[in-house]
């Protein structure tokens, strides 16, 4: 009996080292895309520099670009974690200054990944308007609408706060005079609304600066219908 229950103890302490090895895994696959969507957003020039920060949830981990350190010197070894608390859990490279705002959208909502940009166009609009004026239908694709963020000091509670009123049923939104917050489901999700977003906003910059025109604007129930059929858009019938 002795013999077999060490036997069953054994298993059981292999399965948790197993347990513990994909874990380790799952960390080092989500902080090897996390790299690589932050280096996207400079190179697609959403970003300048280190201005932007990536983060990206694994279990109650959430791992999240160090401040101050150039995305294109960040090696496997450079991870960095925090728990839903904000307490470091991985790493010794501090993590971003605006650490704040990605804890509040994983406490707030079931979103897995979160991009914050300064891109250009975004920024430009979000010291023009309250909401982006409904120029495109993928505004849809944003849950409608996209508001800005009343103003508020980098880094702080009081702007995770305006962000997260801001954010109320939509997956993205302004930072007034400062730039873009999008979730997802992925990182890459999370990338392609970011990037939406800035098109969208380089789009309404465009035609509003037309002399003499005023550009069209869809409705809200537009914009809700778009929304409702790119749910289904790409799944089959
Ligand atoms: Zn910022």
């Amino acid at each position: 009996m002795a013999e077999q229950r060490r036997d069953a103890r054994d298993v059981r302490e292999e399965a948790q080292a197993a347990g513990a090895r994909d874990a380790g895994d799952a960390v080092a696959r989500a902080w090897e895309e996390l790299v690589a969507t932050a280096r996207r957003t400079v190179a697609d020039g959403l970003v300048v520099g280190t201005s932007g920060n990536v983060s990206v949830r694994v279990g109650d981990t959430v791992l999240v670009t160090p401040t101050g350190v150039p995305y294109d010197r960040l090696a496997p070894e450079d991870v960095v974690g925090v728990g839903l608390d904000g307490r470091q859990v991985l790493g010794s490279l501090l993590p971003t200054s605006e650490l704040p705002m990605h804890l509040a959208v994983y406490r707030a909502t079931d979103a897995v990944a979160v991009v914050h940009t300064h891109a250009a166009h975004a920024t430009a609009v979000s010291t023009l308007v309250p909401e982006l004026p409904l120029i495109h239908y993928m505004a849809g694709a944003l849950g409608g609408p996209v508001r800005v963020a009343p103003y508020a000091t980098y880094g702080t509670a009081e702007l995770a706060e305006n962000m997260l009123r801001a954010l109320d049923g939509r997956s993205a939104c302004l930072l007034q005079n400062h730039g873009t917050v999008a979730h997802g489901a992925s990182l890459s999700q999370a990338y392609d609304r970011t990037a939406q977003l800035e098109w969208m906003s380089r789009v309404w910059l465009l035609a509003a600066s037309v002399p003499g025109l005023t550009p069209n604007l869809l409705t809200p129930a537009q914009v809700t219908r778009a929304g409702e059929h790119l749910k289904t858009y790409g799944q089959k019938p």
